[in-house]
């Protein structure tokens, strides 16, 4: 793929939630202007379902191959942009010279006129001695590939052991329950005691998704005691090691495996000049979502710390607000384009979803919840509502259907 250097560049750097939605919302703002290229920089070739990736880590080997497993959660970026104009240029994204206008990647240079930086997270450590050479974390297919081989071949290799899941946020709280199911197919495939095998939650708060809503906690406490997962509320873990824990540097804690969902922090940007970072990474932004001093770039999803006018807070690093920052942006864009003033950003309702393994849920607005079945059905029309949303509604339904085939013989 060659940039037509006549043309003027918008650049998007990242294929995630908020890239792509601002890809496609930019090309339909520009579908009548030959004077702009839209050029999309991702190092896979695929966007990554990340709601999707605690149920691929937990698809058991003998029913799921790989590939399978990466055709849940991968969409690939051919199907997501065939009936659009904008180009996709797979390379790993080396530095921002936000200066000169332009990227520089593994294989090429990339001038740009407007540039979307919209890279995502990392898992965040925290400085925990050897949480990151010990802890496996859920940030990618890969991720959720090797976590579900570790736990096989922990069945396969014991009679019994323990899994430590570092945090009982969103990610600790739905992982725990898909691992339960986990556990039980492969001890029951292995010919193991399910009831030998551990799960243990490990949270620094009082309780699940401390600070959410105290109902909502209570509900997934009692759903995951069910299962008979284990939690350690108002602990921390102070430092990983081979085959342990140490909780509150003083209590050692034997472990066979250790997953970190205990935060995430914005990956470190690139780019060549200093700029303004909040203690998640996060670059700060102007209401508008741009730079200060750079009025082209637009930062934001998990990269930005995007103050909501309205709470004065930094909005949450979700997918919603990824995707109704790009929905701005590249609104934004357009109207820099067109000479129009660029309107600022206020951040969408608040409302989560979190499954907790089978067809259960608990549906979050501040003035409704729903746990349940309910939640669940909720859930899978979120699904089929984001699929539809980025890909052509035969090719939605089709992946939403594969990806619930193979997540149904999870439960
Ligand atoms: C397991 C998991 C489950 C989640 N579940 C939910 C949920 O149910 N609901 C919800 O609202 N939020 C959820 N989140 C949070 C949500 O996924 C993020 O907030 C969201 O992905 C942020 O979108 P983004 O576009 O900023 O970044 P991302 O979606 O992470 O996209 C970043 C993109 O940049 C690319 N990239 C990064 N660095 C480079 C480089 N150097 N070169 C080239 N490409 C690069 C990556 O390949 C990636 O495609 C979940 C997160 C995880 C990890």
């Amino acid at each position: 793929m060659k940039p037509n250097q006549e043309k003027k560049n918008i650049v998007i750097l990242g294929g995630g939630y908020a890239g792509v939605r601002a890809a496609l919302d930019l090309n339909n703002y520009l579908h009548d202007s030959s004077e702009y290229e839209i050029i999309l920089i991702d190092r896979q070739d695929y966007q990554t379902y990340y709601s999707g990736l605690y149920e691929a880590a937990a698809t058991e080997h003998a029913l799921v191959d790989a590939k399978k497993v990466k055709r849940t959660v991968a969409i690939p970026f051919t199907e997501i942009f065939s009936k659009t104009r904008v180009k996709v240029f797979k390379a790993f994204i080396d530095r921002i010279d936000i200066a000169e206008g332009k990227v520089i990647t593994d294989s090429r240079i990339m001038p740009f006129d407007y540039l979307v930086v919209a890279m995502g997270s990392v898992a965040d450590f925290y400085g925990i001695p050897n949480l990151d050479k010990y802890g496996f974390t859920l940030k990618s297919l890969e991720d959720a590939i090797m976590i579900r081989n570790r736990v096989e071949e922990l069945v396969v290799k014991k009679d019994s052991g323990q899994i430590i899941i570092g945090g009982g946020g969103f990610a600790g709280a739905e992982f725990a329950g898909e691992l339960h199911n986990l556990l039980k197919h492969e001890c029951q495939q292995h010919q193991k005691d399910p009831n030998n095998f551990k799960i243990l939650v490990v949270e620094g708060g009082s309780n699940f998704l401390p600070g959410l809503s105290d109902k909502v906690s209570a509900i997934i406490s009692h759903r995951t005691a069910q299962m008979g997962i284990e939690a350690k509320f108002s602990t921390l873990i102070t430092e990983a090691g081979s085959g342990y824990v140490i909780l509150n540097l003083k209590d050692r804690m034997e472990c066979d495996l250790l997953i970190w969902t205990g935060g995430v922090k914005s990956c470190r940007l690139p780019v060549l000049i200093n700029l303004e970072r909040d203690k998640k990474d996060r670059t700060l932004v102007e209401p508008v979502l741009n730079l200060k001093n750079y009025p082209q770039v637009f930062v934001i999803g998990d990269n930005a710390c995007v103050t909501d006018p309205k709470t004065k807070k930094a909005t949450a690093q979700t997918a919603q607000e990824a995707i109704n920052q790009a929905k701005y942006t590249a609104k934004n864009i357009y109207r820099s384009i067109t000479q129009k003033p660029l309107l600022p950003y206020h951040a969408g309702p608040v409302r989560f979803i979190i499954p907790v393994t089978g067809k259960y849920a608990v549906f979050y607005t501040p003035n409704l919840i729903i746990a349940g079945l309910a939640g669940w059905v909720v859930r899978k029309l979120a699904d089929l509502r984001y699929f539809s949303s980025i890909l052509p509604i035969f090719t939605a339904l089709k992946f939403w259907l594969f990806e619930n085939k193979i997540f149904m013989k999870n439960d």
